[in-house]
């Protein structure tokens, strides 16, 4: 075969490819891998291949062995990226090494493997605790009403906030399967913000917040799933109610915006505001991940999920708008959602 022909063959090949030839030099690679090792021809292999795992794979195949897998990491200043790879021997021409980046790949397993490890705590401290008052019952506490009655109030709370966990799950997972289609209809933010205001009238007083709602006159309607723009609302308007109660008052503010630059033109921006004790800068990147909580204990004990905000996320990706939390310590939090007009 020429090196025209070699040459054709590798640029029809779409993952990174180097072709080590005679005196294990690199002879020839296509695009992709020049992409990843820049522009190596003819140098020896071990000038631009230095993890010990490739290294030992090609040695071994150009010393005659089978070709196989082999898999490394390179250390990077940001993050570590992962390869896997193939090296082949071709008769008449050399060895290839085919790679290419599982990185992506394997921190989606991880955060599976995350999420699926975060659901069973959860799930098993309020059941572990259901199971204890069971015995209990059944033993110690069996003709004791007293102990009965107090017992029974404890075991309504932890499978209520099984119940709710269950329905956040649910809802998250209905949430990303539409994630990619664009709802039809069109929705009055100003509508459904006063009716998400008026069901938290009642937390909110017991809380000692007092709630208020101001809109901007003539809003346009924007695309959106009323249930789910409800379910935004509610999560961020009962997050300022049970994280910024001492503030004594949440705001809601409702505008319009004629030009949105990340949205390339013009939104609805609503923002949530409280003026409690509000959140360190260093988590508010971190806020719409899964079961992220500042203060866990805190979370649990006002029926926290750790999901809100993450559900808030997808809700919000969905509608092609934008989440913006800003927060000073001590002083309250805004989280302002903008959604596109068209
Ligand atoms: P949770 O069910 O714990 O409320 P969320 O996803 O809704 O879960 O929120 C994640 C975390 O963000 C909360 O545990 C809380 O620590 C923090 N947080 C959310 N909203 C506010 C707010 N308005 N003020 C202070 N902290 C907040």
């Amino acid at each position: 075969m020429d090196d025209r022909t070699i040459s054709d063959f590798l640029a029809a090949v779409p993952m990174p490819m180097v072709l080590v030839g005679p005196e294990a030099r690199i002879q020839m690679l296509n695009a992709p891998a020049r992409a990843v090792l820049g522009d190596c021809a003819g140098v020896h292999y071990l000038t631009v291949i230095r993890q010990p795992e490739p290294v030992a794979a090609l040695e071994r195949v150009l010393a005659g062995t089978e070709g196989g897998a082999v898999r490394w990491r390179v250390t990077g200043p940001g993050r570590d990226t992962i390869y896997r790879g193939t090296v082949a021997r071709v008769a008449g021409l050399g060895v290839t090494l085919t790679f290419e980046d599982i990185s992506e790949l394997e921190q989606a397993a991880d955060m599976r493997r995350d999420f699926v490890a975060n659901v069973s705590h959860e799930l098993r401290t309020p059941l572990t605790a259901l199971l204890g008052f069971i015995e209990t019952l059944r033993g110690a506490a069996k003709d004791d009403p007293g102990a009965r009655d107090r017992f029974l109030g404890i075991m309504e709370r932890e499978a209520l906030r099984m119940n709710r966990l269950v329905a956040d799950l649910l809802s998250l997972s209905r949430v990303e399967a539409e994630e990619r289609v664009r709802p039809t209809t069109r929705v009055d933010l100003a509508g459904l913000a006063a009716s998400v205001l008026a069901t938290l009238r009642g937390v909110a007083e017991a809380g000692g917040v007092v709630l208020t709602l101001e809109s901007e006159p003539g809003l346009p309607f924007v695309p959106g799933d009323a249930d789910q723009i409800t379910q935004v609302l509610h999560n961020l308007v009962e997050n300022a109610i049970k994280y910024g109660a001492s503030g004594g008052r949440v705001e809601v503010h409702l505008r319009r915006i004629a030009q949105h630059p990340q949205l390339r033109g013009p939104g609805v921006s609503v923002a949530v505001v409280d003026h409690g004790e509000g959140i360190d800068a260093l988590h508010l990147p971190r806020l719409t991940e899964r079961f992220y909580r500042v203060d866990s204990h805190r979370s649990r004990e006002k029926g926290g999920t750790g999901l809100g905000l993450a559900i808030v996320k997808h809700i919000v990706n969905r509608h092609r708008g934008r989440l913006k939390a800003d927060s000073e310590k001590g002083k309250g939090s805004r989280f302002e959602i903008v959604l596109p007009v068209q």
